[in-house]
């Protein structure tokens, strides 16, 4: 088989390339995807009456062009919502983000939070041109927030002392306040909306696999072949084996599969890159989705944070409260996310036993609650962990692909912290490279950073 463009891997960043490429005359592409459906990890499974993401799969859309494509392929199956997200610490529920919510809390703790932010602002602290996350957080958010917040809730979701990780993830994921907000958030119940989630948006019908669907059906027939997983890439040849599909030739290949599974499919690689691959560090999300016979479990919330080590996982949330059709009438439906270093062997059974003692003793799940369905959903590669040695690693990587003509790109590809929409943009700007299309300006950092 031959094409001019092959596409690896069949989510958000493979059919966005497929679909623009399409638009500016490249007929000859192919995209496999080794699942038997699109989308990747914006994907959805049905179980029991319950349609269920990996995790929560909510819309932001900052970017017009994005916005305006998004829209158009859900069409008129799509709703929006602004956020109800809260986090569970010291028995109290307090509304997200935790740095401009803190009444509620217990009051010594509220007071270290507020008077730890208004000693960062009287008495700044310096901070070295590269800071690590953790001295960025005392030096940002005050000693109080970070020890009652940041830390756990980072150590948790990371997998890693803050102290290894950089700051280059967080430019648009962390909000942060002022120091009057601070001080109203631990003296009243603010409901300002922080942050680049405070509202989104999320298909009506069909859980977020309506928006893969959606982009799939645009192509032309035989584009997206799935079942047909990449087994090994010739970077030299220019040929991929692909299962069921045998040797697929291309003229030029785009890579949206994790960077760490495409390099250790793909030969040739010099000692260098191979070296930089090693140092590539990620965090598999343990998802356990569960159906709950009983309505509203988690109250009226959309999802809410654990920063507390005694509770396993680090977020829960409910589709049913953001999409009533995901669940059956009368149920509700819970994703809940644990994280454990990639790769690591995870003893499922003990994680799902801490898991519902968790939720038990959060309150979420009463006594005599009866489960309908309990379903994993685990995502291989979730997160990319920005410690010190990814910004060399990626760089050396991404400059032999780039000489061997190999395009990697979406959140995995690119080996970065983004969303749907950047992904979608993503594929948009990787056909533009592809044929030589003037691009359309990349948006500024601040485009997409909407804290408020
Ligand atoms: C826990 C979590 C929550 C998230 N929540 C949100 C959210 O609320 N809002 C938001 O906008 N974004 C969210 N995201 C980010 C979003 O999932 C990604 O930006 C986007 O889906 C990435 O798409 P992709 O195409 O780059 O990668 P993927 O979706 O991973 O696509 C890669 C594809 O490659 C396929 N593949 C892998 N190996 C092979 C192989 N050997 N052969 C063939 N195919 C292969 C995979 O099956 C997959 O379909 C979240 C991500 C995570 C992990």
């Amino acid at each position: 088989m031959k094409t001019d463009v092959l596409i690896l891997g069949g989510g958000l960043a493979g059919l966005s390339t497929a679909r623009h490429l399409g638009g500016l005359g490249v007929r000859s592409r192919l995209v496999v995807e080794a699942k038997d459906r699109v989308g990747g990890t914006a994907g959805s499974r049905t179980a029991g009456g319950f349609t269920f993401d990996y995790t929560g799969h909510l819309l932001h859309l900052h970017d017009p062009y994005g916005r305006a494509l998004i829209l158009d392929l859900l069409k008129d199956n799509v709703a929006a919502h602004e956020r109800r997200a809260w986090i569970f610490s010291r028995g109290a529920w307090t509304r997200y983000p935790f740095q401009a919510n803190t009444r509620g809390l217990p009051f010594a703790v509220a007071v270290e939070c507020a008077a730890g932010f208004l000693e960062t602002v009287h008495r700044p602290r310096r901070l070295p041109r590269r800071p690590d996350f953790l001295s960025w957080s005392r030096a940002t958010f005050g000693d109080g927030i970070t020890r009652h917040f940041m830390r756990p809730y980072n150590e948790k979701l990371w997998g890693t002392d803050l102290s290894r990780l950089t700051t280059d993830w967080q430019g648009r994921f962390v909000p942060k306040p002022t120091a009057s907000e601070v001080v109203y958030g631990a003296l009243t119940d603010s409901n300002a909306l922080f942050g680049y989630n405070a509202t989104f948006r999320y298909p009506v019908r069909g859980g977020i696999q309506a928006l893969p669907d959606a982009l799939a059906a645009g192509l032309e027939p035989g584009v997206v072949r799935t079942g047909a997983r990449v087994e090994a890439v010739d970077l030299r040849e220019k040929a991929a084996r692909i299962a069921g599909l045998g040797e697929v030739r291309y003229e030029r290949l785009v890579n949206t599969l994790p960077l760490n599974v495409f390099l250790d499919l793909a030969a040739p690689l010099p000692a260098a890159v191979r070296a930089a691959r090693r140092s590539l560090r990620w965090n598999a999300v343990w998802n356990l989705n569960l159906g709950v016979v009983r309505e509203k479990v988690l109250g009226d919330r959309h999802w809410a944070y654990f920063p507390e080590k005694r509770f396993p996982f680090y977020r829960v949330g409910s589709a049913s409260n953001f999409s009533p059709s995901s669940a059956p009438a009368g149920h509700s439906s819970l994703y809940v996310e644990a994280s454990r270093p990639g790769g690591a062997r995870v003893d499922v059974r003990r994680l799902e036993a801490a898991i519902l003692k968790g939720l038990r003793a959060a309150g979420i799940l009463r006594r005599g609650d009866e489960l309908s369905v309990k379903e994993w959903m685990p995502i291989d590669v979730g997160y990319v962990v920005y410690d010190f040695a990814r910004e060399a690693a990626v760089r050396t990587i991404f400059r032999h692909l780039g000489k061997a003509g190999v395009e990697s790109i979406g959140r995995y590809g690119a080996w970065k912290y983004s969303f749907m929409e950047e992904t979608i943009l993503d594929g948009r700007r990787c056909a533009e490279r592809l044929t030589g299309t003037p691009s359309a300006p990349e948006p500024a950092p601040g485009e997409l950073r909407a804290l408020k």
